[in-house]
């Protein structure tokens, strides 16, 4: 089936995990749906308002009040966890052995505060996860070739420390950069210590592909696609 006539996008290595759901929807994919999809309407879904941090909660029900923060973890069953992307990268974790789940919320900024290393280190300390049993799941992001940034945004990745060759040089502009941000989180993952082969992506530029949303190709006008990751009840 086409990509266009789902209304999200599921790794097909996951679809055998019995213990999970997961899904990147597309843009006709809307809150309501969470109700109503046979798969999905005995979860919890849980959202934050997501504020491009380094900031991530371990969550067991939903709060009262909205967090904020960019990243959902939970072990619990019956929790769905949301991101809301167009153009950043979502990022959806699962540990087989002990459960545990995360939902991470992947834009620039997050990704140079380390944001997906935090994550792991979490799995690994509170949740007692080996990070060479996590699977990561990459899902629509805006593509290489159409993420122009300026050398502000390369100067914040340098001074903490972070690799280079996530940053494409511009033909004509030598104060720009063309930002590979599934690159940069890959890297994050491996040093992280996840494995190469566990590392699953959607391939699909947000920019691009009309079935998607994008913050830029719609001069930040259009809402933003959900992601969900969630524990089964059984
Ligand atoms: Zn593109």
């Amino acid at each position: 089936m086409k990509f266009e006539s789902k209304t999200f996008i599921t790794i097909s290595e996951w679809e055998k995990i019995p213990f999970l759901v997961h899904g990147f929807g597309n843009k006709n994919w809307q809150y309501a749906d969470f109700e109503t999809h046979p798969l999905l309407r005995n979860f919890k879904p849980l959202y934050l308002r997501q504020i491009h941090s380094d900031i991530l909660h371990i969550v067991d029900d939903v709060p009262d009040d909205v967090l904020s923060g960019d990243a959902l973890l939970t072990d619990r069953q019956g929790l769905l966890l949301v991101i809301k992307t167009a153009d950043c990268l979502p990022v959806l974790i699962a540990d087989p052995k002990t459960k545990a789940l995360a939902a991470v919320h992947c834009g620039w900024r997050s990704t140079s505060q380390k944001l997906i290393r935090k994550v792991i280190q979490c799995l690994v300390e509170h949740f007692q996860c080996d990070p060479s049993s996590l699977l990561a799941a990459l899902g629509p992001c805006i593509g290489k070739d159409c993420y122009e940034v300026g050398e502000d945004v390369r100067d914040e990745f340098e001074k903490r420390g972070l690799t280079h060759d996530a940053f494409l040089p511009h033909p004509q502009n030598l104060r720009k950069f063309y930002l590979d941000l599934l690159m940069a989180t890959r890297h994050q993952l491996l040093d992280g210590g996840v494995k190469r082969s566990h590392i699953s992506q959607v391939d699909l530029c947000t920019h691009c592909e009309e079935f998607l949303l994008s913050y830029r190709r719609s001069q930040q006008k259009e809402g933003r696609m959900l992601s969900f990751i969630g524990r089964t009840f059984a």
